[in-house]
């Protein structure tokens, strides 16, 4: 199955945190890295007493469902120290399963695609990056949500500057 996840982080060396998480994706069983975004700095969602956000996104090629590589990520972010604070508060990381090929999900543990997509741009904007041609499940076409979604800030970083 083609999969795309979303990482973000904005705690203890945000940058580090993010490509870090990409080689533990990669590490893992049955998970094939096909693609990844650059890194993206963004402002805040919700309380904005918090440092900016580091986001990716990474595709990949995979054999597991998707709640067992739920629970891999979730162990990733665990691996990561994340300590659950406040709603939308700092984190240093969060992984999110944002497409499952053609999958519609919606059970307790897990909703596919992520219902934030099509409203948040450090989501948007890598993933059309590295998947100009997606059509998401409910969604449509990637690039007809990118119209519709303002940059909100979002900066797309340069090697050089990592
Ligand atoms: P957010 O990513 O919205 O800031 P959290 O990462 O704290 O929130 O939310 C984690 C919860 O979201 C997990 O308990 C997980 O079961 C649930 N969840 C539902 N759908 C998804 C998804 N597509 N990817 C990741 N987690 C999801
Ligand atoms: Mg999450």
């Amino acid at each position: 199955m083609r999969a795309f996840i979303g990482l973000g982080s904005n705690l203890a060396n945000p940058a580090v945190q993010v490509q870090t998480a990409i080689a533990d994706i990669e590490k893992l069983v049955a998970v094939q890295l096909i693609n990844c975004s650059s890194l993206y700095k963004s402002p805040p969602m919700g309380p904005q007493d918090q440092p900016d956000y580091i986001n990716a996104v990474v595709e990949i090629e995979t054999d597991l469902s998707a709640h067992d590589l739920l629970d891999h990520l979730q162990m990733i972010e665990l691996q990561h120290g994340r300590v659950r604070q406040r709603h939308w508060g700092e984190r240093t990381l969060d992984l999110d399963l944002l497409v499952f090929g053609d999958s519609r999900i919606n059970d307790a543990r897990l909703q596919v695609p992520h219902p934030g997509i099509a409203q948040r741009s450090f989501v948007l904007y890598p993933l059309a990056e590295i998947a100009p041609e997606l059509v998401i499940s409910d969604l449509g076409e990637i690039n007809t949500l990118l119209k519709h979604c303002p940059v909100d800030g979002l900066i797309r970083i340069e090697n050089s500057e990592i």
